[in-house]
């Protein structure tokens, strides 16, 4: 593990706020028009920086890293070489971009871009992607809307990291589009299914992890181990179709209303940088069973955002929640993953499913925001939202913050596009 001491500062200007001072350094892979070829990359303030550059520039050459590394187009090569070279790798580059080192200044032309102008890639090529259901709030509204509110949260829930497996090929970088999606629905009061575009189109506000070690097959890993396991965390908003979702669910879970898309940020934070943010959980009750129970501290105190900005430019914070809420933490959730023999591979995505807090207004998706369509969200132009209409960008961010130091996630942000033709 490497922390990078609170008062260091980089010989890059960091404005205050940003999201990537010097103690951040989270990982990337980005392109510019005039050099259309992936390269990994990191963040400081406004600026990305080229990797691969450093490493022409041989300022990688101690860790033995092969050159193909950074001019990968996912940050899986990177990874598979282990939490042992990934810190050191990590460490080079803070040592590089401090103070210590002000003469590579004169060199940066060569590797900072500002951000705005780069094209940022989906970070990893994701194998497979877990989604769970962990944020107890987030479980009981939907149990208290759907079914019984005296028994909002079905048996298993607090006994399993309940999850599904999703669907890979649909993750998306920040900044597509999305396409309306059409499916089969089964109208109030109708006796016949039919077919259209998806009136209730939604987000879900999430964390994912990603994996950094495979396992073979009949492998486990502990709750004491998983942190060895998980590369970083990324925010990701996992897009639903609620009418769609309604109707097909039972009785294996959730299909076509959650296959269409999900949107990932760009940046990769690593559990080192998130470190100084651990909090304690929520409290378990009743006790969970042995392989689930866990040591330590293992939530992360990371503050969330969800607004929506229309059209026409007006914009709404809709949901302020935080990842500490999470009734089971990554550790828990990857030991239930693996605790049959499932194996892992790098790059597999695991998200925290949607969360909220505990007050309206931490809520993590429309859903429960506008309590199934009975309280409307109004916007600013006069507007109102139930769920997510064409043309609405949905923008998610987080950071943590304490003692002076704030660590930030970027964005993911889609846009709704109409149906496509
Ligand atoms: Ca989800």
């Amino acid at each position: 593990m490497y922390i990078v001491p609170n008062h260091l500062e980089s010989w890059v200007e960091v404005p205050a706020g940003s999201d990537f001072p010097i103690q951040n350094i989270p990982f990337g892979v980005f392109k510019t028009t005039s050099n259309p070829s992936p390269r990994i990359c990191t963040a400081i303030g406004d600026y990305v920086v080229d990797l691969a550059i450093l490493s022409d520039m041989s300022l990688f050459d101690d860790l033995d890293i092969a050159p193909d590394v950074f001019r990968a187009d996912s940050l899986n090569p990177l990874m598979s070489l282990g939490k042992d070279v990934n810190t050191a790798f990590r460490k080079r580059i803070v040592e590089l971009l401090s103070k210590d080192n002000e003469e590579l200044k004169e060199q940066s032309w060569h590797f900072l871009h500002p951000m705005e102008k780069v094209e940022m890639l989906l970070p990893v090529k994701v194998g497979d992607y877990t989604d769970f259901y962990s944020s107890m709030e987030h479980a009981r509204n939907v149990g208290t809307m759907f079914r019984d509110p005296n028994n909002a949260l079905l048996p298993n829930w607090k006994h399993i990291p309940v999850g599904y497996h999703g669907r890979a090929s649909s993750i998306i970088v920040s900044g597509q589009d999305i396409h309306r999606p059409c499916g089969q629905t089964m109208p109030l009061n109708a006796d016949a299914p039919v077919y259209g575009p998806t009136a209730r189109l939604d987000f879900e506000l999430e964390m994912a992890f990603v994996i950094g070690q495979h396992t073979e097959l009949g492998d486990t890993i502990s709750t004491g181990e998983a942190e060895n396991y998980i590369f970083g965390l990324s925010l990701f908003n996992d897009w639903s179709a609620r009418d769609i979702q309604k109707w097909e669910y039972v009785p294996l879970g959730p299909f076509l209303g959650k296959n269409f898309a999900s949107t990932m940020a760009p940046w990769i934070v690593t559990l080192d940088a998130l470190e100084p943010f651990r909090v304690k959980g929520p409290e378990q009750d009743p006790p969970v069973l042995p392989y689930l129970q866990y040591e330590g501290d293992k939530n992360y105190n990371i503050h969330l955002s969800v607004e929506i900005e229309t059209e026409s430019g007006d914009k709404k914070v809709v949901c302020e929640s935080n990842f500490k809420y999470m009734y089971w933490n990554m550790a828990q959730q990857l030991a239930h993953h693996t605790v049959n023999g499932c194996n892992v591979n790098v790059g597999d995505v695991c998200a925290s499913g949607t969360i909220s807090g505990p007050e309206p207004g931490s809520f993590g998706s429309m859903l429960e925001i506008a309590w199934k369509g009975t309280k409307p969200v109004q916007m600013p132009d006069g507007t109102e939202r139930k769920f997510i209409h064409d043309g609405d960008t949905v923008r998610m961010t987080g950071h943590c913050e304490k003692d002076g130091m704030r660590i930030g996630f970027g964005e993911a942000t889609a846009k709704v596009i109409p149906v496509k033709k």
